[in-house]
Order: C-alpha cells, then structure tokens, then sequence
C-alpha cells in the first residue's frame, strides 16, 4: 500500500511552501489509506534545535496533519529523525564500499580547493569536478576522509515523474558526490535515499526544486539493488513578483496564521491551489462533511489533476478562502468556531468563559467575521461588564431625543420571561409599531446602547445573547 513521507529540515519555522509538500503527501495517504510518514532531516546541526523540530509538531498538528509513523508516534521504521540515524548511514555506506559502489576519499578541502584553482587559472569558465584522486587508492591512512560514491559518468537515468512526466538525464553531469562526511554525518541524498528505501516508501514528493536531486538519487538506489519508489514534483509557490515566496511578501510562517486567526482547514484549502486544481472549484472542506455542498480534498485529490505551473501567492486571495470558511457552518461548525476562538478572547483578557455562551455569541459575527481574532474583535461586548463605547457613535445616537425610547423599551422588556430571540423580538416589533414608529427608528440607539458601537449583528440576537440583566442595564444606562 501507498507510503509517503514529509521529511522537513528543522529551520526555526515551518514555511507555508512545506506545508504544501506536507498536504499532498497526506492527502495521498488519507485517500488510498496508506502510511503518512514524518522524517526529520536534521542533519545541518547548526540550524536543527528542538525548539525548531517542535515548531514542526505543533504546525502539523495545528493543521490537522497527523502522522502515521515519526517523532512521537514511533513506528517500525524508526527512528525517524536522521541523527539518531548516523550508525544506519554508516552501515550503508561501508556496504556500498564493500561493493565498490563507493570509496573513501582522503582528499582535504585545501587539496581540493587548490585543484580548484589551478584549473581555474587555466580555464575560468571549466567546472570543476572532483578529479578521481581517491577512487582507486588502496590504502586506508590514519586520517579523516569523506566517503564519495563512485558515480557512472556514461549513461543516463530516466524516470516518470508523476506530474512532469518523462524526465531524462545524462550521468555525465554527476561528479562523485560525498555521501558521509567526515564527521560521520550523511549528506542530503544519501540519508534520504538510505531513508527512503529502508522506509520502504512507494512515492516521493516534494518541491520541484529537488527535481535535480532525483537523478543522483536514483544512482543510488540502483547501487543499492533497490526498488526505485515513484516520484512526483510539485511546482513551485511563488511571491506576487515571481520571486521566491520568502518573509518580504508576507507570513510565510505557517504558524503566524494560527496567531492571526485563520482557520486551519482554510490554509489547507488555499495551499492545494498551488499544483492541484478541480475545475473551478475553490472551496473544499479537508475531510469528508456528511451531506456538505463543497467536495473533500481527501475524496478528490489526485495525481491526474495534479498540474506543472508554478503559482503566486496572492493574500488577498488567501483571506477570501479563509472568509469562506469562516462563513459555512458545514466548514467550520460552531462548535469548533466557538473553541477556536477562545483562546483569542481569552488573549483579551475574557477568562474562565462559558463555551456555551461563547457558542451563542459567536453564532451572531459568524457572517462578518474573516478571523477568529476578528471575530473575537467583534465579541468583545458581549463579555465585558460594560461595552467601550465608541465616541462618534455615541455622541450621534445616545442624544435626548432617544432617551424616551431606550427608557421604554428597558421598561417593556423587564417582565417579559421567555428570554429568546423569537419572543424577544416579536415584543418590541409590537411595541414599536404600537407607538407608529419603525425599527429603523429605534435600531441604531438600541445598538449603540447595547454594544457600544455603531455596527452589530441583528439586535433581537445581541438582546437574547446579552441577557435579560445585561441587557435592560445597558439600555437604562444609555438613557440616563
Ligand atoms: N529535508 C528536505 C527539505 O526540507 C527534504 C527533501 C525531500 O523531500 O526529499 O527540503
């Protein structure tokens, strides 16, 4: 069955362009029920800290992309962070010595760099290569060397890329790379291929700009005798300018999109854009919705729908996804709308809040609120002991010409018991054509008066979520 893997470098943050790798991977394994597997390639000890690596868990956690095999779930494979791996790469590279796939190189990097440089006087456009020196010396002198493999300079390698198709390279353009350093630590391509197949995976996927990567490695699965997985490039997301998508063209830390309230799902949702497309569809939910109107990106994803051309990041659009999200109850249920948005309540200071009414509240920004902080922006009344009053708002409609009415209505809402929005409304709607006026003529005094602000949900709403207490109180207040 299908096995696939996600295997980042720890750098400090998880960037949103991995995420997409990440997507792609786990959607295949959810859809064919596979094995998704997370491998940390921590191998740059400079950059790798823990801190870094737990940035990763909490960001695919976050995301709702859980991991079969990796850190902290183990697996039969494991372990699943490479320096912890380094006896494995060792065994592998002896094997491919043994075999005389692959030899020890002596050469120090000052010999090298002097090689370098002679021929570079002599011709300063040649491309330097290593020149072979350590490929068939037999003897084994008591110093550190690097372990080179000993790559066929005729022929080349061919594979189906399962989004770019046939892609053919001569192996005149491979020199022989180091596979372990010195320090006993693999390079990139060795610990991946060496990972690869001894986690037994069936397909490969990542960033395009590992397309060169993929000949080399298969030379080496072929040292190996090994099974050649498949493999699958995506194309790349790019900044608005065509640049690469780096910091100066917004968050491309996945996790500055937890912090400013975007809804996982819908981050998931506009990064499958960039390489996948159904039609015209934009909005999908992650997982199948039990009668949802929008498909799954579980259920459709697909490797036939999978396209070539790199895509701009555009956050504008991204907001648009998210807003979506934010919107459909089948997207984003209340429940999760409620529970995803205390903790930025909570970050304002509202603590010890009942989710309940929370829910309640949140049910009447829903159609306006393009964050969880926005909506949390937009709550903010319904749990403070008194609103913050906007001033302009204020000085507009809590004047004495209103007085009389926020008076009445307060007056009028005191015995009433059946505390709802249906009955609460049909009251005042009574009262107030009772007395030959409209709604529009009491509306925004009473929502001033209740919220502090010029702009709210629907009154009946905010009265039923508020409370008969708070309510009748604020309504008094206003109209001393
Ligand atoms: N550690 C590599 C990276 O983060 C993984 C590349 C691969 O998927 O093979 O780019």
């Amino acid at each position: 069955s299908t096995r696939v893997r996600f295997a980042p470098s720890p750098t400090g943050y998880l960037h949103i362009g991995g995420v997409r790798t990440a997507l792609f991977n786990w959607l295949w394994a959810r859809k064919t029920g596979g094995t998704f597997v997370l491998r940390i390639e921590d191998t740059d000890q400079e950059r790798s800290t823990p801190e870094s690596k737990q940035v990763i868990f909490d960001a695919l956690k976050w995301l709702g992309i859980d991991w079969d095999e990796g850190p902290e779930v183990g697996g039969h494979f494991g372990p699943y962070e490479q320096m912890a791996r380094l006896a494995v790469y060792k065994d592998h590279a002896e094997a491919l010595i043994k075999s005389g796939k692959a030899f020890r190189c002596y050469c120090t990097k000052e010999e090298l760099d002097a090689a370098r440089a002679a021929l570079k006087a002599k011709d300063p456009k040649a491309q330097f290569r290593y020149p072979g020196t350590c490929r068939t010396r037999t003897d084994e002198p008591d110093k550190p060397f690097v372990i080179r493999f000993k790559a066929p300079t005729e022929g080349s390698i061919t594979y189906v890329d399962k989004v770019f198709g046939e892609v053919t390279t001569p192996n005149h353009t491979h020199q022989d790379f180091v596979l372990v350093r010195s320090d006993g630590v693999p390079l990139y391509n060795f610990g991946a291929v060496v990972d690869d197949m001894l986690m037994q995976m069936t397909l490969v996927a990542r960033g395009r700009d590992h397309m060169i990567n993929t000949p080399p490695q298969i030379l080496l699965y072929q040292a190996f005798e090994a099974k050649v997985p498949d493999f699958a490039h995506l194309p790349m997301m790019l900044a608005p300018n065509g640049e690469k998508l780096s910091k100066r063209h917004g968050a491309v830390n996945v996790l500055q999109y937890r912090d400013d309230g975007y809804s996982p799902q819908a981050v998931l949702n506009y990064l499958v854009r960039f390489g996948w497309s159904m039609g015209d569809q934009e909005i999908f939910s992650v997982r199948p919705v039990a009668g949802a109107s929008v498909p799954s990106l579980v259920e459709s994803f697909a490797w036939e729908s999978a396209g070539r051309a790199d895509g701009k990041f555009d956050p504008k659009k991204f907001l648009a996804v998210q807003f979506e999200h934010m919107k459909s109850p089948e997207l984003m249920p209340d429940d999760e709308y409620a529970a995803r948005t205390l903790p930025f309540l909570e970050k304002r200071g509202f603590t010890g809040l009942d989710v309940e009414r929370v829910k309640r509240a949140v049910f009447t920004v829903r159609p306006r609120a393009t964050t969880f902080a926005d909506a949390a922006d937009r709550l903010d009344y319904f749990f403070r002991d008194e609103p913050v009053m906007d001033e302009k708002a204020t000085r507009k409609f809590l004047v004495p010409a209103h007085a009389a009415n926020l008076r009445g209505l307060a007056d009028l809402l005191a015995p009433v018991d059946d505390w709802t929005e249906q009955n609460i409304g049909q009251t005042i709607v009574r009262w107030v054509e009772g007395r030959g006026l409209a709604m529009k003529d009491i509306g925004q005094p009473v929502r001033v008066a209740l919220s502090g602000r010029g702009e709210s949900p629907d009154l009946f709403q905010v009265l039923s979520v508020l409370g008969k207490d708070v309510s009748i109180a604020r309504l008094r207040r206003a109209s001393e």
